[in-house]
């Protein structure tokens, strides 16, 4: 292949992206609307977690050193209070899970092994101090890291912020994303279809994609084949912080957004990546504005986001690790390998013993919208000669 043909890798263009790609600005964020957002700082907890020692177990609080004895009960200790007085030598209080082991207590006996008689608690066997005591500060001491930055808040981690009393985090701002789809083909769902028309699918899979990447999207209206409404478009969605096209980047007398974007003072900085399907990607910069024109067939624009848009958010709200989180797997079945350009094959995850096995579908041209529709995978074929063979080592990405 000749050096002037030669095209982007898939790894030198989302380098490239991501070299663009700087962090947006933290802001206070309260904990009920954290879910899904990236720290851009350190949240530190309270309080010490458990805040007091408190009994893991339904059963009786007393010392060690006691048992096996027969233990007066001198008190019951209510859930949310703590005991009223400490515990002497060779007494016993009942107690809850979660309440307050009583100073003067170091072990808790659970209720299943003792045999309580009245106001008296026989216990046979020999208590280990310490048993069932959530220690003070054992899962978390006041002042700890409870989330670093970088991290994307889920359900576990919000929870964690709120056990440890934190009630706002600072969290990068989310990437506001401008949608627009071209092509004087299209039409929205619901719309009565005329000959040559078909459905916008694109603007409704990035729609589902940014959003799940934690981006704010604005869709606009689609827009025809047409340079003075592409431009206008293109200049309303390069007020966002990334805008992302679909369609109108091959090289097709209807593929208007290069120029439009040249006018509109984008930089290229790149356009083509020796991938399949997708390679008419382009990317660009106005400003801090980052510009991303995918391709028009569905599953290319699909692939294209996965790649190159997907790290590109995750860099912008600062997580620590954006690169597409490719994993190790097999292949289901042979799959051919394209001379020059790397493939990303919709295929579909089967489990067998210890073994991952992706197995490409049927239906694997770029507008099989509905086929693509089936995989959980995006298996990447890298560039060469003849056949991967099944069983082959590959690396996938989870869609
Ligand atoms: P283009 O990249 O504009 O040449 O489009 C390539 C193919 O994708 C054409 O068959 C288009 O009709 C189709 N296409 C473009 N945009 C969309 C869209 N938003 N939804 C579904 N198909 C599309
Ligand atoms: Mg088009």
């Amino acid at each position: 292949m000749a050096v002037a043909d030669a095209l982007l890798s898939i790894d030198e263009a989302i380098a490239l992206v991501l070299s663009h790609a700087t962090m947006l600005d933290p802001e206070n964020v309260q904990l009920a609307e954290a879910d899904g957002r990236v720290l851009a700082e350190t949240a530190r907890s309270a309080v010490d977690l458990p805040p007091f020692p408190s009994s893991a177990m339904d059963g009786f609080a007393l010392r060690a050193a006691d048992t096996p004895g027969t233990l007066p009960i001198v008190a019951r200790i209510a859930a949310g209070r703590p005991s009223p007085r400490s515990l002497e030598a060779g007494e016993a209080m009942a107690i809850g899970t979660g309440g307050v082991v009583p100073d003067g207590a170091d072990a808790v006996v659970p209720i299943e092994l003792v045999d309580e008689q009245g106001d008296r608690v026989v216990v046979s066997d020999n208590v280990v101090p310490a048993d069932n005591v959530r220690r003070r500060g054992g899962d978390l001491r006041a002042g700890d890291a409870v989330v670093e930055p970088g991290v994307r808040l889920g359900a576990a981690r919000v929870g964690a912020l709120a056990a440890a009393g934190v009630t706002s985090v600072r969290c990068t701002r989310r990437p506001r994303v401008a949608v627009i789809v071209t092509g004087t083909e299209l039409r929205a769902p619901g719309e009565p279809l005329e000959p040559g028309q078909i459905y916008d699918s694109n603007g409704f899979i990035l729609a589902a994609q940014l959003r799940s990447a934690g981006a704010e999207v604005e869709r606009l209206p689609a827009v025809a084949d047409d340079r003075a409404a592409t431009q206008a478009a293109i200049e309303r969605g390069l007020e966002a912080d990334v805008l992302v096209t679909t369609g109108g980047v091959s090289v097709g007398v209807y593929d208007l957004v290069r120029a439009a974007e040249a006018e509109l003072g984008v930089e290229e900085i790149f356009w083509r990546v020796a991938m399949q399907p997708g390679k008419p990607v382009a990317f660009g910069v106005r400003g801090r504005t980052l510009v991303f024109g995918l391709p028009g067939n569905p599953v290319s624009s699909l692939v294209g986001f996965e790649l190159f848009v997907r790290p590109a958010l995750l860099a912008l709200q600062g997580l620590a690790d954006p690169w597409p989180a490719f994993r190790p797997g097999r292949l289901g079945a042979a799959a051919k390998r394209l001379a020059a350009r790397d493939a990303l094959l919709r295929a579909r995850i089967r489990v067998e013993g210890d073994t991952l096995l992706l197995n490409p579908l049927t239906g694997q041209q770029s507008h099989m919208i509905a086929h693509a529709a089936a995989a959980d995978a995006l298996v990447l074929i890298p560039q060469g000669e003849g056949e991967l063979a099944a069983g082959s080592p590959v690396s996938y990405l989870s869609l």
